[in-house]
């Protein structure tokens, strides 16, 4: 089986400057997991089967592992949107601006929303969507993901742990991710879900949830709609793109409000957190590492929630959550 191959070959070289490290992605899949309503779960563990772990956490690396893949080049675009903005000055993400063609994570997450539900495609190409929404909901949570400047923070060397040899980027994807699991939640990405899940249900992200399901933009004041009934613009957004995909004739990729709200909140934190550092500073230790952790922990737990919200819609028919 190809993907079974394709994972075994690229579980030793797979490159994590582009992407949430597998640590952060794996994590964001296992808190996904533990919010699927039933027949959400049932489709994932089917779709998955025994090569994932009938789970969304190990799953949510693949997408990573094959875009070096010549097979798979056409999809390295679509990890991130090139937000063309100006941080810390001034931050925003227009679909028109930094995602021409749909050719960006906007697009993609669109796309493969109407492909995992297709019935025309055969199975390895519906499981290859639900693989690719799984990261793709990581990625557009991580804020340099949502960012053109310097390349997403590739290009600005930064210093992790006394080691020099970083990026920013690859401070965010990984170094501070590591750091933080091993420090604060027994070095596994398991157990930093179980973490994040508690703190969503009984903890401190417990009376956020109903805004993180609501997609308004960071700039907006919250809508009474979204207080009334948390998800109902994940649900309008799923259900038009899916309507809208059945129709041949109108076959067009729709543009969604809660993937551009997403990306909204992330690029927001480019000005508030992420550039606020001076040169020759220890990104892993001190004021900034401890600014970026809330950070990192809302972000995971946001966008595996939202990862779930999304599934429930598809296959349950409402978000299914609190
Ligand atoms: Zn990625």
């Amino acid at each position: 089986m190809r993907v079974t191959t394709i994972a075994t070959l690229l579980a030793f070289s797979a490159g994590s400057a582009f992407a949430w490290g597998n640590l952060g992605h794996e994590t964001i899949g296992f808190v996904a997991q533990s919010f699927l309503a039933p027949n959400a779960l049932s489709f994932v563990q089917t779709t998955l089967g025994s090569v994932w772990n009938f789970s969304l956490g190990p799953a949510a690396i693949w997408a990573d592992e094959v875009k070096g893949e010549t097979a798979f080049k056409w999809s390295a675009n679509l990890h991130f949107v090139d937000a063309e903005d100006n941080p810390p000055t001034s931050c925003s993400v227009n679909e028109q601006r930094d995602c021409a063609n749909n050719l960006c994570i906007l697009g993609a997450i669109a796309n493969y929303t109407t492909r995992v539900v297709d019935t025309k495609l055969d199975d390895e190409q519906i499981m290859e969507a639900l693989l690719f929404l799984d990261h793709f909901l990581g990625d557009i949570g991580q804020p340099l993901h949502v960012e053109a400047f310097e390349v997403g923070g590739n290009d600005i060397s930064a210093k992790c742990s006394g080691e020099s040899s970083s990026n920013l980027h690859a401070v965010w994807d990984t170094g501070m991710v590591t750091k933080h699991i091993d420090q604060s939640h027994g070095g596994t990405p398991q157990q930093y879900a179980t973490d994040l899940v508690a703190e969503i249900k009984t903890g401190s992200f417990e009376s956020e949830t109903a805004q993180w399901l609501a997609c308004t933009n960071p700039t907006e004041t919250l809508s009474s709609r979204a207080l009334v009934h948390p998800g109902a613009q994940i649900e309008a957004d799923v259900r038009a793109l899916v309507a809208r995909a059945g129709d041949a004739e109108d076959a067009t990729i729709t543009p969604l409000a809660c993937p551009l709200a997403w990306a909204a909140e992330s690029n927001a934190f480019d000005c508030t957190v992420v550039f606020n550092f001076t040169t020759g500073e220890d990104l892993c230790s001190g004021a900034y590492f401890n600014a970026a952790i809330p950070v990192i922990d809302l972000q995971l737990a946001k966008q595996g929630f939202r990862l779930a919200a999304w599934l429930n819609v598809l296959f349950d028919g409402s978000t299914m959550l609190p």
